[in-house]
């Protein structure tokens, strides 16, 4: 990703980046298996075995395997009704299965699914809606009362980019924001006494609480989140629509398009929805908030 700077080299990013860092994968399975299978967690193996059902479990999940996810969120929708044996919907129809629990609503078999993504290139204006998703998220983000002013990047929404009035607004404005950070910076150190190179943690970290608060919305954010497939569609539902913030509209897309091809049925029912009048690509699906 292109690192941009203002004349007066204030760094500042213009587009969203989404890294998976983990996501679902399979265990190994037991020694006297085969071979490492999609569908041999290690946890269900003996249990499938003690009630019967192994020779046709493991050979369908051999035959046909799933990507893990998948297989996971399959092998928990049939556990609840034990369809573990020769009559349960086998893997070459798992799309028909998975799209059936999302026409039906049974949302939590998906939770089972999760992934954690890394952005950066994200503002503080995203990240403040992004973190109002409460239920099945996990954040980690970098803290402002930690980060040096020399870390300092800023974000441009795709709006500003558009138009050489509101870059060049938004271009005096990080210069500005960066400007008033060293300077209250300096003199909460000079207020506290304290050199910059001498100062420890602690008192770096008062110094920083309080410089901060000049620094606006488009300040970068980077964040960890992690959330299950339940989470993160409704997520990206909420965001990736006509309706939601350009920027966060934007990332939402950028991460369904990172997460999609690792389990592409879970994802399988979403197309694209109206381009909205800012040439943002939409998403749609018959089976919202599932
Ligand atoms: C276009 C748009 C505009 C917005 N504008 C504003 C705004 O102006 N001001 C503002 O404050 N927010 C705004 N929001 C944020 C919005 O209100 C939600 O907080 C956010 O989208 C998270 O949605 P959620 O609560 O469904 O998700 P989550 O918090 O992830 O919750 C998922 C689901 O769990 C259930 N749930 C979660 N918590 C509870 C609870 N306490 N009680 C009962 N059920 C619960 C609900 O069914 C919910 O949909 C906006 C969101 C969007 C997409």
């Amino acid at each position: 990703m292109t690192i941009h700077q203002t004349a007066k080299g204030t760094r500042y990013l213009t587009a969203p980046r989404v890294e998976v860092l983990a996501h679902t994968k399979r265990v190994r399975a037991r020694d006297h298996l085969p071979i490492i299978s999609p569908g041999a967690f290690a946890f269900s193996n003996d249990f499938i075995e003690e009630m019967g059902f192994g020779d046709s479990y493991v050979g369908d999940a051999l035959d046909n395997p799933l990507p893990p996810g998948t297989e996971l969120a399959k092998f928990a929708g049939q556990l609840c009704y034990l369809s573990l044996g020769e009559q349960r919907t086998k893997n070459a129809q798992a799309q028909q299965y998975i799209d059936h629990i999302k026409a039906s609503g049974h949302g939590s078999v998906l939770e089972h699914v999760s992934a954690t993504v890394l952005l950066w290139g994200v503002s503080r204006a995203l990240t403040h809606e992004l973190v109002r998703h409460r239920v099945g998220f996990g954040f980690s983000q970098v803290s402002q009362r930690y980060i040096a002013g020399r870390h300092l990047r800023f974000v441009e929404t795709p709006a500003y980019q558009q138009s050489a009035e509101l870059h060049n607004l938004f271009a005096d404005w990080i210069d500005a924001s960066a400007e008033q950070y060293q300077i209250r910076e300096s003199v909460l150190l000079n207020t506290m006494g304290i050199g910059y190179d001498t100062a420890t943690t602690e008192q770096r970290k008062a110094v920083r609480q309080e410089a901060r608060r000049c620094l606006p919305n488009e300040t970068e954010a980077p964040i960890v989140v992690t959330a299950n497939v339940r989470s993160w569609r409704h997520f990206i539902e909420q965001r990736c629509s006509p309706f939601a913030d350009a920027e966060i509209c934007r990332c939402a897309y950028a991460v369904y398009q990172a997460l999609s091809p690792l389990e592409p049925m879970l994802w399988s029912d979403y197309t694209p929805g109206p381009v909205r009048p800012d040439g943002l690509p939409t998403l749609t699906t018959p089976y919202r908030k599932v």
